[in-house]
């Protein structure tokens, strides 16, 4: 009987603050911040030096079960445990990556949270936001151009256009795009080669201004990009180009992080999204230190589960970044650990204690993972209106016999009121457990033992193949001074394993490395598993068909 609001209905219903009054909150000056509209503004980044001696705020970090198509609710449950916070009394501060337009017209819909637990102006934030998107577009574009242009004007540095690693984006689903032919048409046209696009988000810049410092950062880790061979089979790089400064100065404003507010007016931060998988999945390091900065709690996540995306948070960026999480939250819903128990989607409905007990295996094995980190946990039960109480008992006992408390949140349906309980255990956890934070491996280690630790440790696997080809790139990798970095592992999300057929907690398998990427300017080596989809295609049903836009200018049908 009860009817259940869209989230864009819900979102279009709130009152919104003026965002000056949203920086106010923040003590945010003046000249501290610039509006994008009455609903958004970029904080300078003068304001990370200006508190530089100020001591960070608790950064707390959600991260998942492994994802089913049930949904799990990691960024409403980062939205409503950020107003959950604030309702008892705390100051705190949300951060987020940004949406990307491509799932978003495909099949996702919106990236804002949902429910009563969204940020806000959403179809804002949905759509071209403050423009950052675009300029990474633009600048991981200039890059291509610049590049086909020097083999155009004689090629100097000798590239062999058969080994061209840089490709061009757009931020769209657009597999027609995944592999053209440029430069056809004759000498005036530039040298024909083979190429292809990816999305945006899965443009190492993305990845680059992700992990940044600062502008100077940005330009020492654009200019280490390698986009191609040369015909000895060394790196050709950005800073060979000579195109490293204008790429930064294209995205001078697309690295100040951007602000908005929850649909309670808690303070948001919404910056930075790139792909889990050939990439780290966090929002911007700027973003969340920032955060640090301006609250004494903040709330960010990381994509897909916690194999995934705690596990490049923890070991990459808050390596890059120098901070030490305080707290991880990790998310189930009854739904997605039913269907890990192996129960279909159209029944997940019905009350099935049977599978919810098999299904734990993966929340346990992930609880397993955030404390080999050493660091305190949590698990948040998103919970569904479907959900029963004897259901919801069931995985609260199960975790406890695993020696983690597993709280019930309703913060799709009550917004920070249902995170309350939540934001509690989660200031009781951070003040009272030992926090023995450490990274799963030191860099000094080499490629194939990185890979292994990752392997065993997260996954739970038994041990690491490597394809012939990965064996002869380790070798090629380490002796061009590679070896040190972390590793940026692309596996599927679906499953701890390499096969997205294996839910629950797979046992006895191997991970297959195929292949290694080196993604140099951002910091990490990409070990690929299986295939990986840079350039997603649209469904035959994309969800732009129920889009639409008012005669007075409202977004219709953005979830
Ligand atoms: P994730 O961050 O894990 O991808 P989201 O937080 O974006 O997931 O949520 C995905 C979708 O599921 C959103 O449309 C949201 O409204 C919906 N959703 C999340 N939690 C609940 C819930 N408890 N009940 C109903 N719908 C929910």
């Amino acid at each position: 009987e009860k009817v259940v609001k869209s989230d864009i209905e819900i979102a279009q219903e709130c009152t919104m603050k003026p965002i000056e009054e949203i920086a106010d909150q923040l003590n945010l000056s003046k000249e501290d911040w610039e509006p994008y509209g009455k609903y958004k503004a970029k904080i300078s980044l003068d304001v990370l030096d200006q508190l530089h001696t100020k001591e960070d705020g608790k950064v707390i970090l959600v991260t998942a079960i492994s994802p089913t198509p049930a949904g799990e609710g990691k960024s409403t449950v980062t939205v409503g445990l950020g107003q959950g916070l604030s309702k008892i009394g705390k100051n705190s501060i949300i951060a987020l990556r940004e949406p990307s337009l491509g799932p978003c017209m495909g099949i996702k819909g919106g990236a804002a949270g949902g429910g009563y637990s969204q940020v806000v102006p959403m179809e804002d934030i949905n759509l071209h936001f403050t423009g950052d998107l675009h300029a990474i577009t633009t600048a991981h574009n200039a890059l291509a151009a610049f590049l086909d242009n020097h083999i155009h004007q004689g090629n100097t540095l000798n590239i062999d256009v058969r080994r061209v690693s840089w490709k061009r984006v757009v931020d769209l689903n657009d597999r027609a795009l995944r592999q053209v032919v440029v430069g056809l048409g004759g000498p005036v046209q530039g040298v024909p080669r083979e190429s292809g696009f990816d999305i945006t988000v899965a443009s190492e810049i993305m990845a680059i201004l992700c992990l940044a410092n600062n502008l100077n950062d940005l330009k020492e880790r654009i200019s280490k990009i390698v986009v191609a061979y040369d015909f000895d089979k060394k790196p050709v790089t950005a800073k060979d180009l000579g195109v490293e400064g204008a790429l930064t100065l294209l995205l001078k404003e697309a690295l100040k992080p951007n602000l908005v507010q929850t649909l309670e007016n808690t303070p948001a931060i919404i910056h930075g999204g790139p792909f889990a998988n050939i990439a780290h999945g966090c929002n911007s390091v700027i973003a969340t230190k920032m955060g640090a900065k301006l609250a004494d709690y903040v709330v960010t996540e990381a994509g897909f589960g916690a194999d995934l995306g705690a596990e490049k948070f923890l070991n990459i960026k808050a390596r890059y970044a120098g901070f030490k999480p305080s707290l991880v939250v990790l998310v189930a819903t009854i739904r997605a650990l039913k269907m890990h128990g192996g129960v279909p989607k159209d029944e997940l409905k019905k009350e099935n204690l049977e599978a919810l007990e098999s299904g734990m295996d993966n929340l346990l094995k992930h609880i397993d993972t955030v404390k080999s980190f050493g660091l305190p946990l949590v698990v948040a039960v998103n919970r569904f209106i479907t959900d029963t109480d004897e259901e919801v008992a069931l995985l609260q006992k199960l975790c406890k016999d695993h020696g983690v408390e597993a709280v019930d949140t309703e913060v799709w349906a009550k917004g920070g009121e249902g995170a309350e309980a939540l934001a509690h255990k989660a200031v009781s956890l951070i003040e009272e457990e030992e926090n023995n934070f450490d990274h799963l491996y030191s860099l000094d280690t080499s490629i194939q033992t990185k890979i292994e630790t990752i392997a065993k440790k997260v996954y739970g696997a038994s041990g690491v193949e490597f394809s012939a080809k990965a064996k002869k790139q380790i070798v090629q990798f380490e002796k061009e001074g590679w070896g040190q970095l972390p590793i940026c592992m692309a596996k599927t999300q679906y499953s701890l394993s390499d096969d997205p057929q294996k839910l629950g907690r797979p046992e006895g398998f191997t991970i297959t490395v195929r292949e290694l990427r080196p993604s140099i300017g951002a910091g990490f080596i990409v070990a690929l598993t299986g295939d990986v989809m840079t350039m997603p295609g649209l469904p035959k049903q994309p969800a732009a068909l129920k889009m639409d836009v008012s005669e007075d200018g409202k977004a219709i049908g953005l979830f």
